[in-house]
């Protein structure tokens, strides 16, 4: 078919629409070939018509029009065709190395699950499984009894039940125990009532829910007697939000979980206790700094507790909600909970997450967060010196790359004020001039590197911290840099 076509003319350049070759005639060339097998008949189709289109519009451009004409031979509109479908085609997600010292990064993508649960994933995801089927009588089953068990045992609660996001599980608390009747008033101190950033207010989740938010004592102080005099035939129970992202310090007075479930049971209320990151281990075991577990919280006397599946827990996205089995049982009821209920995959990466509890000896070796929150400072600090002639051979004499301690954060709101000591490399332009956008010009070189490096920009440096790109990734790291002085 090739071999019959008229050889091409020499490249015209066209100066009206008309001149255009028609689409048939680009999706027959030659060159168009490679695309149609890469990517289909439609899609070519398309990416052709688009450029035809824009050509068009160019031309009709009146005195816009490039005065020597457009490039519009059919091999020309081929090439436009091809990067215009390598760029639908190409995939959004991506991977990136993220050196910015913040391990539990919401925006990019929080936890990384622990080989089991991607081997577990991988196997739900391409076989059936018995996500709702009670393989013991045959008959239907529960999707919670996959994970309640487990929870209950590693958190010391009656029940547990499983959504998709702790926001999730907040509102499904609250639309179960305070949306109905007279009693929809929830009593939160003014102190706790947090955005945990992305536009979760603790106050309009509420309202959304249903519930009326009773707030009490003031920013830095609430008392005891705030609570129990807020009490009143409308109080549907009393929340505690753990103050995730930020810490008050200075002139201040909390009331603790205990005092506030003993107020509650003394006027027949539940205490609902948003734990936000929800530790299920006492993180000083690890040498890391205190955060209060959901067992300690149960202990305490709340009597339901949300968490997130993604945060300190290292597991998928999830809310998990814990406490009371006649208040669990209520919430399962709830309607909104077939809308907010997780899918087969979250469970399968939660299950083995949440198994390798039961063997703490090795779950800073298996459970990959507490690996990286863990790693020893010496451990970054020999990458740090094995990297730094690599970067600096890469970026040239322009910037001087330098080891340097840093500090790593948690990240995602848990322990806010603590943060990890750790190694890596600090960039600054050589000469001071226009020092500020010879930075911004390199962070976003960083960025636009085949797997994204994504570093922090602070005081007048680059800081690529190094805790987060373990040994097995330090080979790809390296190798790519190459592609930096390009
Ligand atoms: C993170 C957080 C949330 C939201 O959890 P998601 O899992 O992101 O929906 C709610 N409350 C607190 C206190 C948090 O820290």
């Amino acid at each position: 078919m090739h071999a019959t076509q008229a050889p091409e003319p020499p490249t015209a350049d066209i100066t009206h629409p008309s001149q255009l070759p028609a689409v048939d005639k680009i999706l027959l060339h030659p060159s168009l070939q490679p695309l149609r097998e890469a990517y289909g008949l439609d899609a070519c189709t398309r990416a052709v018509r688009d450029v035809l289109g824009s050509l068009r519009q160019q031309l009709l451009g009146g005195e816009e029009a490039p005065a020597a004409g457009l490039q519009a031979d059919p091999a020309s509109i081929v090439q436009a065709a091809g990067l215009r479908l390598q760029r639908i085609f190409a995939p959004r997600l991506r991977t990136v190395f993220n050196l910015t010292g913040t391990v539990l990064h919401t925006n990019l993508g929080r936890a990384l699950l622990p080989q089991a649960a991607v081997d577990a994933v991988v196997q739900a995801m391409t076989s059936p499984a018995n996500l709702e089927y009670d393989l013991e009588d045959g008959g239907r089953g529960d999707r919670d009894d996959l994970v309640e068990a487990l929870i209950c045992e590693l958190t010391g609660a009656e029940a547990a039940t499983i959504v998709n996001n702790n926001a999730a599980a907040v509102l499904l608390v609250l639309s179960t125990l305070a949306a109905a009747g007279e009693r929809r008033e929830v009593v939160v101190s003014r102190g706790e009532l947090v955005e945990i950033g992305g536009a979760f207010r603790i106050p309009d989740v509420m309202t959304r829910a249903g519930a009326r938010l009773v707030e009490v004592g003031t920013t830095n102080r609430t008392h005891e007697r705030d609570y129990s005099e807020a009490v009143t035939d409308c109080t549907a129970a009393l929340m505690k939000v753990h103050c995730s992202n930020y810490a008050i310090t200075g002139f201040t007075k909390a009331v603790s979980d205990a005092q506030v479930a003993r107020i509650a049971h003394d006027k027949g209320l539940p205490l609902i206790v948003d734990l936000g990151s929800g530790t299920l281990i006492d993180l000083r075991e690890w040498g890391l700094p205190y955060e209060v577990t959901v067992r300690e919280t149960i202990e305490s006397g709340a009597d339901l507790v949300t968490f997130s599946g993604d945060k300190l827990l290292g597991g998928p996205q999830a809310g998990i909600i814990v406490g009371k089995k006649a208040l669990i049982a209520r919430i399962k009821k709830n309607p909104l909970k077939r809308a907010l209920r997780v899918g087969k995959i979250t469970l399968a990466a939660l299950e083995p997450t949440l198994r390798l509890y039961l063997h703490p000896e090795k779950l800073a070796e298996q459970l990959t967060t507490l690996r990286l929150f863990t790693r020893p400072q010496a451990d970054m600090q020999a990458q740090a010196l094995q990297l730094q002639p690599v970067l600096q051979q890469a970026l040239g004499p322009a910037f001087v790359v330098e080891p340097a301690p840093m500090t790593s954060q948690i990240g995602s709101g848990a322990l806010p004020v603590e943060s990890l000591p750790s190694f890596g490399l600090r960039i600054h332009p050589a000469s001071g001039r226009q020092a500020g956008r010879q930075l911004a010009q390199l962070e976003a070189r960083l960025r636009a590197l085949p797997r994204p490096v994504i570093a922090r920009l602070r005081d007048d440096a680059l800081w690529l911290d190094l805790r987060c790109l373990e040994a097995a990734m330090q080979h790809a790291f390296s190798e790519q840099l190459s592609l930096l002085g390009k």
